[in-house]
């Protein structure tokens, strides 16, 4: 298991209830802990602690079973079937499932790399912001937003406000600082019903956000640069202009599509090697093209598992083995299940202080009751996957009951 993300972790969790048997399970993903990212702008509004997002791994994994390396895949040859990590060591597998999430790309925006803050990897992006908090602390900061998505819509709103929490600073009693957004277009949002727009917009005005309707063209030490030509004062450029396939991908034989994301069809197999399967933001799904983020990822936890622990079942791998490259359908009479993502999700965005806009369809609503409807159910998803630590001196968790199977890493 590569990467432990919104649907590893419930991957992790049922194999705590339930394992799979003569399975040798391994989960590699560099952090210990996995940040559900829809309480990241409630983090840096500070409605949040970053712990009450995160979901600790390693109490997962060992309850799993599952041995668990804090370290990254740089690269996988699928054809032999082997995974490299940046600690040096190299792992074989005979099934691989995939839930690594999407990437930011550091080099595309001149000047970003050496002075902007990215919103991923997210523990990294929360590392900084407590730099860039601790800053304004001191003295009144600009903050530049760049990318007019949802995530730098509700980072712009969540750092005005934070900002605000602040006060007045300094001797002379200055405003802790100012958050422009620069859009890179006309308005924020694209692809999103009018009604969020145009609430997205009443915020970020109303908190008196400045917003340019312009891109970004180069990142300076102090300033942000725009296509007009304009110069935008900055202290702490925020990189959220959507996210790219990891790049460690490009080189590993796996059928992608055109802009590198993991190509996977309704059994969430890979699309060219049947013993690989994919989940989450790293996929592009052929058959059933569906927008990136969190609610899809946590949506195919359920098949994924379902699916990996088909195909680990001995039969199952038998069923592969006998007919390489083409076992949807298993002869152990426990087909694959098909999944089919919801047409549409629920989408809430946070507006800074405790209100927030939902859509689903053309259905739109806003105001502090969404806020709180959202925090009910970000704080019951996390809940769901933090088991309790185990209390000082306790036995290790005793083994889950097991399902045959074999070799699966
Ligand atoms: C600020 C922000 C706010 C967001 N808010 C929302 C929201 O409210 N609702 C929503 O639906 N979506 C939201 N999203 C989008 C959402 O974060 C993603 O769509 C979602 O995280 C995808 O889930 P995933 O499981 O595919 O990947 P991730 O959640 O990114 O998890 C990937 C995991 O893989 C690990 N990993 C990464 N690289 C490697 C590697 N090379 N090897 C091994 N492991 C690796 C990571 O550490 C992580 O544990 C937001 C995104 C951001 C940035």
């Amino acid at each position: 298991m590569l990467g432990g993300g919104h649907a590893h972790v419930h991957v992790l969790r049922e194999m705590g209830r339930e394992r799979f048997a003569a399975a040798e399970v391994t989960l590699v993903t560099p952090f210990a802990r996995q940040i559900y990212s829809g309480m990241v702008p409630g983090i840096v509004a500070g409605h949040y602690q970053a712990d009450d997002a995160a979901i600790p791994l390693a109490p997962l994994a060992a309850a799993a079973g599952v041995a668990m390396h804090e370290t990254a895949a740089v690269a996988l040859d699928a054809a032999r079937r082997q995974v490299r990590l940046a600690d040096g060591r190299t792992l074989g597998y005979d099934v691989l499932s995939l839930d690594v999430g999407s990437d930011m790309d550091r080099g595309r925006l001149p000047g970003a790399r050496e002075h902007a803050i990215f919103v991923r990897p997210i523990e990294t992006f929360l590392a900084a912001v407590e730099n860039v908090l601790d800053a304004a602390a001191e003295r009144p900061l600009d903050i530049v937003i760049v990318g007019g998505g949802a995530a730098g819509v509700e980072l712009a709103l969540a750092f005005q406000f934070r900002l605000g929490l602040l006060g007045p600073i300094g001797a002379r009693g200055h405003e802790a600082g100012r958050v422009a957004l620069v859009v890179g277009g006309e308005r924020v949002l694209p692809g999103y019903p009018e009604a969020v727009r145009r609430h997205a917009e009443q915020a970020l005005d109303r908190n008196r956000v400045t917003l340019f309707r312009d891109t970004c063209t180069e990142v300076r030490a102090d300033a942000v640069v725009l296509a007009s030509g304009a110069r935008v004062a900055c202290d702490a450029p925020v990189i959220a202009t959507g996210s790219e396939a990891p790049r460690w991908l490009a080189g590993s034989g796996l059928a992608l599509d055109g802009q590198g994301y993991v190509v996977t069809g309704p059994t969430l197999q890979s699309g060219s090697h049947p013993e690989v399967f994919a989940a989450g933001d790293v996929t592009t799904r052929i058959d059933a093209p569906h927008p990136r983020s969190g609610v899809y990822a946590v949506r195919a936890g359920p098949p994924l598992l379902a699916n990996l622990r088909a195909w680990c079942s001995a039969p199952g791998l038998a069923a592969a083995a006998a007919t390489e490259g083409a076992a949807t359908a298993l002869t152990s009479g426990a087909p694959l299940k098909r999944y089919t993502p919801q047409a549409r999700s629920l989408n809430i965005l946070s507006c800074g202080q405790r209100r927030a806009i939902a859509a689903r369809g053309n259905w739109v609503a806003a105001g502090r009751w969404v806020w709180w409807w959202k925090n009910v159910i970000d704080r019951r998803f996390v809940a769901g996957y933090v088991l309790p630590a185990a209390p000082a001196g306790a036995p290790a968790a005793p083994r889950a009951p097991v399902t045959p199977s074999a070799g699966t890493r």
